[in-house]
């Protein structure tokens, strides 16, 4: 049976790198009807806050990338870590060290080789104490990591010290807890980020001293920002959570991190979950680092904003409009809303840009601190024509607002682009939203003359 976990630490916001990770996993565990596990790598007291464990659970959800089994936690599943440790302790695969970091660094010093430890306890026998740190046995030898991504990797073991699996204080350490985890929940495939790759001969070591055999490993490609440098949590705007607020959809995200490192073979770039479930290949996933780029990210965004259904659009716009003070949510507002939606979609990027392409509808400019004007004197003579013009119509109707702006239009002989833009600024706020004859009929003739009226000097 074919079993996959994602395993991320709770220390920060969860990230794009990580969302990847948690993809590439899910896609090889559903594609081979395996089981896709979560689990909590919350070892790190200090660093770990449960906050921060409900962000990624929240973005997993929202990102619709779920789980079969778990979410495990590491912090209560210690037990487990001690008892391998003992194993290895009495099968004589690892042994007790009472050096201190000093210890080690002066004695490297006077080698005057490589700093790290020498393998000073090895063969003195020592007890379990408080206090004493327990060392893998490390064997000569080289350790293979047969990686889906990066091919046949060797690791001299001379390069490998004998590291350690429990602290003084008792406290199993990343490679033990995961070693452990990962054969206790009988992973078959450990895809994970590339910085891995270093600690992985350690753990394949620990597969082999119990006589087990390792799972298969793939070590993905880093991300890097448009400086070509590794994506930070600090320096890059790389929060999921972040990007869910701006506006951008899950199937967006998904689609796009789908590429960031693995390609279909051909230049095809949408791609739906099932396509996805159907091409994905781990021996398509490229070791080059992948460029994380969120103008790319935004151009799939708009895609998948124009191809989505009518209906969902206005509820997602909704919950970018509820934040807003002109935002009742009234059957009106609904309704106007409902009217320029299909115009808006074709026109925005982010569902963020919602809000400003609808605003005028709802509040007066004024009130949401839109300018009024300025118009020039001959915006002056565009603005009291038409409106001339549209006081007159019978029934306020975009078709109606159109003729008489292309009959201005000849009369003037101006350009309709340069005729609209008094005219959209006047009525909108704005220099850009929805078709100016659409915003005029939504909101009505009152609002739309008396807001022309008022731009006259
Ligand atoms: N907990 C590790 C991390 O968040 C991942 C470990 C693994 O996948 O083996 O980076």
């Amino acid at each position: 049976e074919i079993r996959l976990r994602f395993a991320p630490s709770p220390t920060g916001y969860f990230h794009v790198g990580g969302a990847r990770t948690a993809l590439y996993n899910w896609l090889v565990a559903k594609k081979s009807g395996g089981q896709f596990i979560l689990r909590i790598d919350d070892t790190d007291e200090q660093r770990n806050k449960d906050e921060w464990t409900d962000g990624i659970l929240a973005a997993l959800g929202w990102l619709e990338i779920t789980f079969d089994e778990g979410p495990y936690f590491q912090s209560q599943r210690k037990s487990l870590y001690s008892e391998t440790a003992r194993r290895l302790f009495e099968s004589g695969l690892a042994y007790f060290c009472s050096c201190t970091r000093e210890e080690i660094d002066e004695r490297a010093r006077l080698r005057g080789g490589r700093p790290g430890y020498d393998g000073f306890c090895r063969d003195r026998g020592l007890q379990p104490k408080e206090g004493y740190a327990l060392r893998f046995k490390v064997p000569d030898g080289e350790t293979i990591v047969d990686d889906q991504v990066r091919g046949r990797v060797v690791f001299s073991n001379s390069t490998i010290e004998d590291f350690i699996l429990l602290k003084g204080n008792g406290a199993a350490l990343y490679v033990l807890a995961n070693f452990v985890d990962d054969v206790d929940l009988r992973i078959t495939h450990v895809i994970r980020a590339e910085e891995h790759l270093p600690t992985t001969p350690k753990a394949v070591l620990l597969y082999q001293a119990l006589g087990l055999r390792p799972p298969v490993f793939a070590h993905l490609p880093v991300l890097v920002n448009e400086k070509r440098v590794k994506l930070s949590k600090r320096r890059d705007r790389v929060a999921v959570e972040d990007f869910r607020d701006q506006g951008f959809l899950p199937e967006a995200m998904v689609n796009y991190l789908a590429l960031l490192g693995w390609s279909p073979g051909d230049d095809v770039e949408f791609l739906s979950r099932e396509e996805m479930l159907d091409r994905f290949d781990l021996s398509r996933v490229s070791k080059a680092p992948a460029f994380f780029d969120v103008v790319k990210m935004t151009h799939f965004n708009k895609h998948y904003i124009m191809i989505m259904e009518l209906d969902r659009f206005v509820e997602e716009s909704v919950r970018f409009l509820e934040s807003e003070d002109f935002w009742t949510g009234d059957e009106a507002q609904r309704a106007k809303l409902t009217e320029v939606a299909p115009f808006v979609k074709e026109r925005i990027a982010l569902l963020s840009e919602v809000v400003p392409m609808v605003d005028f509808l709802f509040a007066d400019l004024k009130e949401l601190g839109l300018p009024i004007g300025p118009f020039s004197d001959s915006d002056q003579v565009i603005l009291s024509r038409y409106v001339d013009r549209v006081e007159r119509l019978q029934e306020f109707r975009k078709d109606d607002l159109e003729s008489e702006f292309r009959e201005l239009g000849e009369e003037l002989s101006i350009s309709l682009r340069k005729l609209q833009a008094p005219i959209r600024l006047a009525v909108t706020g704005r220099k850009v939203g929805p078709p100016l004859f659409v915003a005029m009929e939504v909101l009505g003739r009152d609002t739309s003359i008396r807001r022309i009226k008022g731009a006259l000097g």
